[in-house]
């Protein structure tokens, strides 16, 4: 049977025999190798709304015919041998977190469950890494990591069910990225399997002149051109201080510029959330309790007292120049409290509404068109069904800034029409941002969701992307269907 999920062909021929299944338990052991339909129920959908709705329908995006959890990097690296040897299609789950499909297996075969591979390995205090599997949960690594005084500076919002290498593999942003960078500035090295089953280990530091960076070819690769067994990651010693500010811009236009400023003399706020109004108002207000308005903004600044305090003199300094008015410092301390609020209800919309976020990364020369293109694509053609806009300003850079559009459409009404509609809002929020000069997204990654906008992003070039693929797994057969490769 077949079908199609926004251009993606959904395969549902089966490829397992008898003979890959005693393959597989015979290599790996007792209780490693699940059949048992409760189990395989636990992989038809990540947290990418149409995987949910379609769960929800009863005619899930996708279903493993076998579950292996291996506790060991040598049984990782069996199973997709095994897997490879009879063509069967592999899908690495880590946490299940992911919004946009990419764990999702739409052509059956095998999920290789990373949860099992849960070791840290080495903390290393003296080089300021840590080296662990790469089913590790970020909360425990968290946890494990502060006993002694440090922090991997990620923090991503869905750090309680997200592994470390699902952190890698979608090419995450944590909270405070703006001071510490993305993931892949934190990431040193890795193990990952290949579609062979061979093991492969990148060199130990990240600059370096042997050659091209191999490491950061696996990230953000979604578990299509191989397993990641074993990341190596910078860590930093938990500030000292965290410093609160909140500030109220005249206008987007004019914040972008204010901050735009602030980091070109060097300043790292390690959190700056920029609201628009309608994100003030419907997202900001409700978490921190206060009824707010206009452009709000959360700061944080951490570090040392004395270099925490400096950063934030120079930041206020250049935003009140700008025109900004000063608000209670507190409400960007309960903002940090609550920041995980944001994700689950009620402030987290649940079926049947339809939500997404829009997330879109540009140069500070487009991001205030990218801003106005996504506004005028989604907010008002889409009044009809009470659409919400809510939009703010995340992750910044040296050259630019991200815009995080979450749309909510109160009331779906479910069945295929929800799907369309879902669909057209994406499509015309993506198409305003690519004419504008924007980047489909800045964190979330591709999996089944942008798939089938690979080609307007990356133009010819996905071609070359695509013959890299092709000589890691000529087969296909690591998590076929995403990325658009
Ligand atoms: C409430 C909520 C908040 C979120 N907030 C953030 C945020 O602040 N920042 C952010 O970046 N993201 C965020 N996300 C998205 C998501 O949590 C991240 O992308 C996360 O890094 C995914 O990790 P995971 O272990 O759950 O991966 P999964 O969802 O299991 O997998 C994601 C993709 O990576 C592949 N994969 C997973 N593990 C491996 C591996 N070991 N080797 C190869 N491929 C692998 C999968 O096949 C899939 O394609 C959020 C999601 C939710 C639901």
């Amino acid at each position: 049977m077949t079908g199609f999920a926004k251009g993606v062909l959904i395969l549902r021929t089966s490829t397992v025999t008898d003979q890959f299944r005693t393959d597989l338990e015979r290599e790996l052991g007792d209780g490693v190798v699940s059949h048992e339909p409760e189990r395989l129920d636990a992989f038809v959908a990540d947290t990418y709304w149409i995987a949910l709705h379609a769960q929800a329908e009863g005619e899930p995006l996708g279903r493993p015919e076998l579950v292996a959890r291996p506790s060991t990097e040598a049984g990782v690296a069996a199973a997709v041998r095994i897997a490879s040897e009879h063509g069967v299609p592999v899908v690495p789950w880590g946490g299940g977190s992911g919004t946009q499909g990419g764990s999702v297996p739409i052509r059956g075969g095998l999920v290789i469950d990373l949860t099992g591979l849960d070791r840290i390995v080495e903390i290393d205090e003296r080089s300021f890494t840590v080296t662990c599997e790469a089913g590790v949960n970020g909360n425990r690594l968290e946890r494990e990591l502060n006993a002694r005084g440090l922090m991997l500076p990620h923090y991503p919002a869905s750090s309680e069910w997200a592994t470390v290498g699902g952190y890698v593999a979608a090419r995450g942003s944590g909270v405070l990225s703006t001071r510490y960078g993305k993931i892949e500035d934190l990431l040193l090295s890795l193990r990952v399997v290949l579609a062979s089953g061979e093991l492969i280990e990148t060199v130990p530091v990240p600059r370096h002149a042997v050659g091209p960076e191999l490491t950061q070819l696996f990230v953000g690769s979604e578990g299509t051109l191989g397993v990641i067994t074993q990341v190596t990651l910078q860590i930093v010693p938990l500030p000292s201080v965290r410093r609160f500010a909140t500030v109220r811009f005249p206008s987007i236009a004019v914040g972008v510029d204010a901050i735009r400023r602030s980091l070109a003399v060097g300043v790292r706020p390690s959190v700056i959330r920029m609201y628009d109004d309608e994100a003030t108002r419907l997202a900001l207000s409700p978490v921190v309790g206060e009824e707010l308005d206009g452009v709000c903004t959360v700061l944080c600044f951490e570090g040392e007292p004395g270099t925490a305090e400096a950063e934030e003199t120079a930041t206020l300094a250049l935003a009140h120049d700008a025109g900004a008015t000063k608000l209670d410092s507190a409400l960007a301390e309960t903002w940090w409290n609550r920041r995980y609020d944001f994700y689950v209800p009620p402030h987290q919309p649940v079926l049947p509404s339809i939500w997404g976020t829009i997330d879109v990364v540009a140069t500070y020369s487009r991001i205030e068109h990218v801003y106005d293109a996504l506004r005028a694509a989604v907010k008002e053609p889409f009044s009809d069904v009470d659409l919400q806009l809510r939009m703010h300003f995340s992750h910044w850079y040296p050259w630019g800034t991200m815009i995080y559009a979450r749309f909510v459409v109160p009331d779906g009404g479910g069945g295929p029409e929800a799907v369309e509609l879902h669909d057209r809002i994406w499509a015309d929020g993506l198409e305003a941002a690519f004419s504008a000069g924007g980047v489909m997204n800045d964190h979330h990654g591709v999996g089944l969701k942008l798939a089938p906008y690979m080609e307007r992003q990356h133009g010819a070039s996905l071609d070359a992307i695509r013959k890299i693929k092709q000589a890691l797994d000529p087969d296909g057969i690591l998590n076929p269907g995403k990325l658009g490769l």
